[in-house]
């Protein structure tokens, strides 16, 4: 049996766990398992499959602390965010447990007067979720909760780098959910690819590259899929915005977690005069705590693995060679973790890949702009469109941008990082494919509606 290891990136020598590299045939047969164990999740009472979201919040309740250091150890979140997203996981189940008893059709006139002419909603049956590392508990059980509440069982291939976490939920869940509803299927990208083929319907999140590839096997199928991939998000910042509140708030989203979030801000656009904003936002990252993400004052932990750590390196080289200059990050932190100092660029060539591509990591650029409008087509010049923040005191400023950028949410005087799970989550263009998740536009993704005539 082929196994893969998960190792902490603050610490890479302490191996997390090794899991098994599930082959497609064992990923047909837990799919298998898990159809037959539809049936009766499925057509069984919504009460049964709220009650049971219920316990599993209450299993996560009660193992926070655990959980908590187990995402710290294992893809070195810091510990505060760590902590908020095990809270925020034990929210999105009981929302979604409460969800499944929502109405779930609509009555409407029948031609002959007397018929019940109405909707039901059904389940897909086994779906399918890939998920990526950054937010380990978040983004599976803002998957799974939906899934399971409209009653179809789940098959989860977490990311390798997640691998202990996702183990650990399931175990939590073991006495809540029968056997068969929730399955981890540990492994690489072929996993997932087995999963795709296997599967009723899939939701992907991650990058561009490995979405748009499950886009295509899925509709090949035939299959409901939903991608959630990446971003290259865009704040503006007008001249008559408070420049100290901004700057304060895109420095913690673009370095937040070392810049490892979809949502995270990788440009910055100011309008006017760019270099004194330029300059404080370098004083607030300059001011982030680098370090242990176990230290609770820590901001700033190491990224996930050296092969980021070495492209952003590269990549500062290659901007400051077409004439960049470095605000902060020169001063790389020591030990032996994957850290890379929070790096603020001003005067990148135009065409540099750090103006276009998703590095992932803790870096941002400044980039002028002679007014609002050149803003704006600055901000939307990217294949990406998931998130962009706009900071002005002026509301017809605001209103007027928020129409005019090509991003699934805008956030004004507010960090493009930070998701609400009760609202539709979801981008353009590249950032995304199909349908939004979480929220009531879950319901949508996750079961299909039949429309029934029923005539006396
Ligand atoms: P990734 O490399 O794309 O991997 C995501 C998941 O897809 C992993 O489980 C991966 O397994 C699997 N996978 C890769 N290729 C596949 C294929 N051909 N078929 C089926 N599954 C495949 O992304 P990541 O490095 O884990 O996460 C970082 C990325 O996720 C960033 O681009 C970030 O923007 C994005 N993200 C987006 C959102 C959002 O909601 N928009 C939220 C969080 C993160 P392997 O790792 O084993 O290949």
């Amino acid at each position: 049996m082929t196994t893969i290891e998960s190792r902490s990136p603050q610490a890479p020598s302490d191996l997390v766990v090794r899991v098994p590299d599930t082959a497609p045939d064992e990923v047909a047969t837990a799919a298998g398992l898990a159809r037959d164990a539809a049936a009766a999740w499925g057509r069984g009472p919504a009460q049964a499959r709220a009650a049971a979201l219920h316990a599993c919040a209450e299993a996560v309740v009660s193992a926070t602390g655990e959980l908590t250091d187990l995402v710290v150890r294992e893809v070195g979140k810091p510990v505060g965010e760590a902590g908020a997203e095990i809270g925020r996981g034990v929210a999105i189940l009981r929302y979604f447990a409460q969800q499944a008893l929502h109405p779930e059709g609509e009555v409407y006139p029948p031609a002959d007067g007397v018929s019940l002419l109405h909707t039901r909603r059904r389940p897909h049956g086994v779906v399918g979720l890939i998920t990526p590392w950054n937010f380990p508990v978040a983004i599976p059980l803002w998957k799974a909760a939906p899934a399971l509440a409209f009653g179809n069982t789940v098959l989860l291939k977490p990311a390798p780098q997640s691998s202990a976490v996702a183990l650990r939920l399931a175990e939590l869940f073991a006495d809540a959910l029968p056997r068969g509803v929730l399955t981890i299927l540990t492994g690489l990208a072929g996993t997932g690819e087995a999963l795709v083929d296997a599967a009723d319907a899939i939701s992907f999140t991650g990058s561009v590259r490995a979405g748009q590839a499950v886009a295509v096997r899925a509709a090949t199928r035939g299959i409901p899929v939903q991608c959630e991939m990446g971003g290259q998000n865009a704040a503006i910042v007008l001249p008559d915005a408070d420049q100290d509140a901004a700057a304060t708030a895109i420095a913690a989203a673009a370095m937040g977690y070392a810049g490892q979030k979809c949502t995270a801000t990788s440009r910055v656009i100011v309008v006017g005069d760019a270099a004194p904003f330029a300059e404080r936002l370098a004083a607030a990252v300059a001011a982030l705590p680098v370090g242990d993400p176990a230290d609770p004052a820590t901001v700033v932990g190491p990224l996930i693995e050296s092969r980021p750590v070495e492209a952003i390196r590269a990549a500062v080289r290659r901007a400051e060679a077409g004439g960049a200059q470095v605000l902060t990050g020169t001063r790389q932190p020591g030990g032996d973790g994957w850290f890379q100092a929070p790096t603020v660029l001003a005067d990148v060539p135009p065409g540099d890949d750090l103006l276009s591509e998703e590095y992932f990591g803790p870096v941002c650029a400044v980039l002028p702009a002679e007014s609002a409008d050149a803003a704006v087509r600055t901000a939307n010049n990217v294949r990406h469109g998931l998130v962009a923040a706009v900071y002005t005191q002026n509301l017809a400023a605001a209103l007027t941008l928020t129409d005019q950028l090509d991003v699934g949410m805008v956030k004004v005087n507010a960090p493009t990082t930070g998701v609400d799970f009760h609202a539709p989550f979801g981008g353009e263009k590249e950032s995304s494919y199909g349908p939004r998740e979480q929220g009531t536009a879950a319901r949508d993704f996750y079961t299909r509606t039949v429309t029934i005539t029923l005539t006396p």
